[in-house]
């Protein structure tokens, strides 16, 4: 491990100075930043410690909207009462991540910032050839062990999934990313998340000196009928084969449905909306038949790359048993 700077900043403004620094990370939870750092991934010169920071692990919810704290930590948000009651599927997304020890530690904002959990990407001493972490060096995974990367996404230069979990839930929910550096800004987390094209380095919308500050969640109809369904490898601690965000609204004494939001985890380049699957389904009969016909266009536009053919199979199967869920009628 290379030596670097410690700061710790007593106000946000002093924060976004000292970021705008080259080679500088803030450190919040640290359970993502540091055991990059041990693996010689992430090698910062600066750290800026914003656990300190006043008035950002604040958690609001009034009739309309949802506000977290970046600095709220996991398990603060996935217990809170009024998020259960109004947003299961944010809370059940927390839950259903990492486990108790690193929920305590974490925060909001270091989880919408992990970073991919590809076994080439976090073992430099063995793989150089990585163009998430030193562009233009190709990429392991194409011909490798990949029953863990993307089918949704993906380019000829990364297929890396996109791990997290809460981030899939915002998506399905149109949430704002909120921001401040030399302006402040809101980032729809829909346009937060990036590609990974040619430059897969590039992850997110985040300028060098910025910081994400917090999270709105607008309280629409379907929020309050969601849930997450994550399938996963062992029942608890592991990150997501295949995930679904889903929430509803019906109509017509709930034969019908109005509105449905949708977004799948685990199986894609950055947390995936399933627009067309929602607008096939808005207006139709709420029966298991047409929420499974609708689902398995889930996987349109999907690619194999070998091992992780099994996902393009299973993601339609996540979604149709989350709308069920949601539907009461799984
Ligand atoms: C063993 C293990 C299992 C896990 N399993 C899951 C899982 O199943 N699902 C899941 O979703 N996650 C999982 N995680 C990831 C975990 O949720 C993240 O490590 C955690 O949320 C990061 O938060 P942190 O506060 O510790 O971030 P840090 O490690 O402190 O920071 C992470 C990154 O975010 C940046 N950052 C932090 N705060 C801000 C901010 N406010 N603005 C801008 N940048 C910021 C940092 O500079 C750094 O680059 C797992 C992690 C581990 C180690
Ligand atoms: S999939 Fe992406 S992160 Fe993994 S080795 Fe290839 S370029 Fe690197």
């Amino acid at each position: 491990m290379r030596t670097f700077d410690y700061l710790r900043a007593e106000d946000t403004a002093t924060a976004i100075v000292e970021a705008a620094k080259p080679e500088t990370r803030f450190l919040a939870g640290g359970t993502t930043l540091l055991d990059l750092m041990k693996l010689n991934v992430e090698r910062p010169a600066h750290l800026v410690d914003i656990t300190r920071l006043s008035g950002l692990d604040v958690i609001g919810v009034s009739a309309d909207v949802i506000r977290i704290g970046a600095l709220a930590k996991m398990s603060k948000v996935a217990d809170h009462a009024d998020i259960k009651d109004a947003a299961p599927a944010l809370s059940e997304s927390l839950w259903r991540a990492a486990s108790a020890q690193l929920r305590n530690m974490a925060s909001i904002g270091g989880n919408l910032m992990q970073r991919t959990r590809c076994t080439y990407f976090r073992d430099p001493g063995a793989y150089p050839n990585c163009n998430k972490r030193n562009p233009g060096s190709g990429c392991a995974a194409l011909e490798g062990v990949n029953r863990n990367h993307a089918v949704l996404g993906t380019s000829d230069a990364c297929i890396a999934i996109y791990p997290g979990d809460f981030a899939v839930s915002l998506v399905a929910f149109d949430a704002t990313v909120l921001v401040q550096g030399s302006v402040e800004r809101r980032i729809p987390v829909d346009d937060f998340y990036l590609l990974p094209g040619q430059t897969p380095h590039i992850e997110h919308a985040l300028a060098p000196g910025e910081i994400i500050v917090g999270i709105e969640i607008p309280r629409v109809a379907a929020l309050k009928r969601s849930h997450y369904l994550k399938v996963r490898d062992r029942a608890s601690y592991e990150f997501a084969a295949a995930s679904a965000a889903v929430g509803i609204e019906l109509e017509d004494n709930g034969k019908t449905i109005r509105d449905v939001r949708i977004a799948v985890g685990g199986v894609a380049t950055k947390p995936w909306r399933l627009r067309t699957v929602e607008d096939s389904l808005k207006g139709k009969p709420l029966d298991e038949a047409t929420l499974r016909t609708a689902a398995a266009a889930a996987v349109d536009g999907a690619k194999s790359s070998g091992h992780n053919a099994f996902k393009i199979e299973l993601t339609p199967k996540v979604v149709a048993r989350a709308l069920m869920t949601v539907g009461d009628i799984a």
